[in-house]
């Protein structure tokens, strides 16, 4: 780990105008992944800039949702009332995800900026495009059990965004608000925060250098109240998803009104499927229309050797979750 400087912030305006011209530096919020990385020379922050004391708090009901502020805990979040009656999707990817240390720990703006879990990523020993673009990609013939099989490319297959809270988000139409390094602020909507590896996998989302993550604000609706986040792993304690499925479903007399699906764990970036929601709406809430619309969600995957069980796990975590919603 190399040595840093540590400085915290008072303001946004301080915060930002610390990393201006030091495109090296780095916000820490909870530290969870940002020091993980540092101790295994992944990433190197000659100076930390401490954002826990910005006033990003609160989660509270405006005229467009709910706003969650970036610098709110995981816990608290997902063990919000609000929270927990208008969206029980994203109260379920919150207390799914991780253990409750980290939870207590990790901020939302920290979680939405989490890096991949690919070993090669995680291991300096290998090459890897997302660390050193054009050195090669080895998960596409190697140990890819645990990446991609949407959004693909032949640079990179890694679920680049390996957690649960941003497909919820994805899934309900959340919309971030950025602050730049001129005060000014932008609002960018989850779905399209995130980019899809193409040529250029190391550069992830939207977020431009210096930028901060203010809130996140979710529309409440119909299809948000009535929602499941389902998640399946490799052990209950904690573990990263194999496959999930952030839905919403707003059914009246036995006809889907509106629909909503995201899945996670199978997508270079929390995959929002309009394909699957075109399925359901103007359908009845059955199990033959969720199997449809399932199929539609992951038409178009490209598996490789070791992640090819993912289509059809993807496909029954969908419709359990769809069916858990209908019933
Ligand atoms: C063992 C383990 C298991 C885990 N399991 C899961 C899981 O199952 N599901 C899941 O979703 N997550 C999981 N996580 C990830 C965990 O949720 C993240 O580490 C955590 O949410 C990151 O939040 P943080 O506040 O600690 O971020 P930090 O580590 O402080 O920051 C992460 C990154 O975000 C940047 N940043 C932070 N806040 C802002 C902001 N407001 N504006 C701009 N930039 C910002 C930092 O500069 C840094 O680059 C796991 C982590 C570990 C270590
Ligand atoms: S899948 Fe992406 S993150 Fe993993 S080794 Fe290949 S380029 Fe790197």
């Amino acid at each position: 780990m190399n040595n840093f400087s540590y400085t915290q912030a008072g303001s946004a305006k301080e915060a930002t105008g610390l990393l201006k011209d030091k495109p090296q530096a780095a916000y820490i919020a909870g530290g969870t992944t940002l020091l993980d990385l540092m101790k295994a020379n992944l990433e190197e922050h000659p100076q930390l800039v401490d954002i826990n004391t910005l006033p990003f708090k609160g989660i509270e009901q405006t005229k467009d949702g709910l706003r969650i502020g970036a610098m709110e805990r995981m816990s608290d979040v997902g063990e919000n009332k609000l929270v927990l009656e208008q969206f029980p999707a994203i109260s379920e990817s919150l207390l799914l995800a991780a253990s409750p240390q980290l939870r207590n720990m990790a901020s939302i703006g920290g979680n939405i900026l989490q890096r991949t879990r690919c070993g090669y990523f995680r291991d300096a020993a290998f090459p890897c495009n997302k660390r050193v673009p054009g050195s090669g990609c080895p998960a596409l013939e190697g140990d890819n059990h645990n990446l991609a099989v949407l959004g693909t490319s032949e640079s990179c297959i890694a679920t680049a965004y390996p957690g649960d809270l941003s497909v919820a988000l994805a899934a309900f139409d959340a919309v971030l608000t950025l602050e730049n390094q001129k005060g000014k602020q932008r609002q960018v909507p989850v779905k399209d925060f995130y980019l899809l590896p193409g040529k250029t996998p190391q550069k992830e989302t939207m977020l431009e250098p210096g930028e901060l993550i203010v809130a996140v604000t979710i529309p409440m609706t119909a299809q948000a109240r009535r929602s499941t986040y389902l998640k399946v792993r490799e052990r209950s304690s904690y573990a990263y998803a194999l496959a999930s499925a952030a839905v919403g479903l707003d059914v009246q007399g036995g006809t889907i009104r509106a629909a909503r699906v995201a899945l996670g764990g199978v997508g270079t970036k929390p995959w929002r499927s309009p394909e699957a929601e075109k399925v359901l709406v103007g359908q009845p809430a059955t199990e033959a229309t969720f199997r449809a619309a399932a199929a539609a969600a992951m038409r178009g995957a490209q598996p490789r050797k070791e992640n090819a069980f993912k289509v059809e796990l993807a496909q029954n975590t969908l419709v359990q979750a769809l069916m858990k919603v209908a019933g």
